[in-house]
């Protein structure tokens, strides 16, 4: 009865689904089914082809689960109050407290625009895989203007820095993840791709609902590191979320090693707190894409296994006595960079989608002024410097009209419609355009909201 059952189901959907191997695409849909997610719908900053043409269904699912974890596990760390004063932060930011009397990030315009980067990139991060860049009318996205997964690339130059399998002692090293910009000669745009080490039995990375899903000391951390971890170190360096910054991986100044893992990542942000002369934070930080993937992930656990502490490191002799495998980076470390080749120039002004609150960084403590918790960024969803050159031109409303350059940022404050910004529906006989009110819901698409109508008073 069963049999027949399951029969029927595979040759219903099979008639809708003729892609190879049908198989695991049916288990595969019948899966997510149940989990009521579909990737290529929620996520739609991501270009789901390949990933299901590459992928294993067994892979697929691991990549989508992490994909929706990693999505949440960042927007709540977005979504925290003041987060910039949060543990999780001090541990791989250094906040404001903890660099009294030291230069912190608030303490020149060279690092007020650098924390301004770091909060408009967590922005960014937060919201690329859900909305993407904006479609075309027809409702089309270009390829190009998403990040593709993939799991194995059999030819071409993808996939050659993946790692291809465990030594003869069964030790894997290289590659889990590899992280594409665009090519100007294959004609690819930015790409994910998850290497075989990524799923490898072993187990190296765990989903992190697997990982909460028991009590754990924060001693342990070191060794705790999810695939969600792993997915949101990856979508740091991926430049189409819209970061100002091109986010990297960085080495220690002393020893050229990578700056990896907890430790390494709190080591390098407290780099400067001790130095007899110019005591700080480490600016630099600003560009290490595993500080970030280890704050939200810290952020996480700590929220879901009861952690007290203040995100200062416990002990260094506890940590590195402990013997957990903190394991090798997850990507590729040939693509390190030292902290002498970053051009901190790159960081002059503030991205333009960005608006401090009223007054300056220090009226009274950073962490809780106006300038500080009243800074908006809006959403960028493309490559900066793509962004540059639209944010000049007209662009197609949600309803299929006209907005003026002037609607792609809100005005003044954050929050408001720039006065500039018109809506074109309509022409009138002679062809000229005519203005619709952008109350009309087909002007939708447009920065910043319309203030709230005041209802006249009945008679
Ligand atoms: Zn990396």
């Amino acid at each position: 009865m069963i049999s027949i059952k399951l029969y029927i189901a595979i040759s219903f959907l099979s008639s809708f689904v003729i892609a190879t191997p049908i198989l695991h695409r049916i288990k595969s849909l019948l899966k997510r089914q149940s989990q009521q997610l579909d990737p290529v719908r929620v996520f739609p900053g991501i270009f789901w082809d390949e990933a299901y043409q590459t992928c294993t269904t067994e892979e697929l699912d691991i990549v989508v689960e992490a994909t929706r974890m990693a999505d949440e596990m960042i927007n709540a760390f977005q979504n925290t109050q003041g987060f910039w004063a949060t543990p999780a932060w001090n541990r791989y930011f250094v906040r404001d407290s903890s660099a009294a009397g030291k230069t912190n990030w608030y303490s020149n315009v060279r690092n007020q625009d650098l924390f301004i980067d770091v909060i408009n990139d967590i922005k960014q991060a937060s919201m690329f895989p859900k909305k993407g860049r904006k479609p075309a009318p027809d409702g089309s996205r270009s390829r190009l203007k998403q990040v593709g997964y993939s799991c194995k690339r059999p030819t071409g130059v993808l996939g050659t820095k993946c790692a291809a399998g465990p030594n003869s002692f069964g030790k894997w090293s290289g590659p889990s993840a590899v992280t594409w910009y665009p090519s100007a000669t294959d004609g690819h745009g930015w790409a994910i791709e998850f290497c075989p080490r990524f799923f490898q039995a072993e187990g190296e990375l765990r989903y992190i609902n697997d990982i909460t899903s028991n009590p754990k000391s924060e001693k342990s951390l070191p060794g705790m590191r999810s695939y969600e971890y792993a997915i949101a170190h990856e979508w740091m360096h991926t430049g189409i979320f819209g970061f100002r910054l091109a986010i990297k991986d960085l080495k220690e100044p002393e020893n050229d090693n990578d700056v990896y893992g907890d430790q390494a990542c709190h080591d390098f942000a407290w780099l400067n707190m001790d130095d007899p002369h110019t005591p700080g934070i480490n600016e630099y930080t600003a560009y290490n894409a595993d500080n970030y993937a280890w704050m939200f992930q810290y952020a996480w656990f700590r929220n879901a296994l009861g952690w007290t502490s203040d995100g200062t490191m416990i002990s260094k002799d506890v940590v590195s006595s402990d013997p957990v495998d903190i394991g090798d980076p997850i990507d590729d470390p040939a693509d390190g960079v030292k902290m002498s080749d970053i051009d901190l120039s790159q960081s002059t002004g503030i991205p333009i989608n960005c608006q401090p609150g009223p007054g300056n960084a220090n009226d009274g403590n950073p962490e809780t002024n106006t300038w500080t918790t009243q800074l908006t960024c809006a959403y960028v969803g493309e490559d900066y410097s793509d962004f540059l050159n639209d944010v000049k031109a007209e662009f197609t409303s949600d309803g299929g009209c006209t907005l003026s350059a002037q609607c792609n940022l809100p005005f003044g404050d954050g929050n408001a419609v720039d006065p500039n910004c018109v809506c074109y529906c309509d022409k009138d006989i002679s062809g000229e355009r005519e203005i619709t009110p952008l109350r009309d819901p087909r002007c939708a698409g447009f920065a910043g909201s319309l203030p709230t109508p005041r209802l006249k008073a009945r008679r």
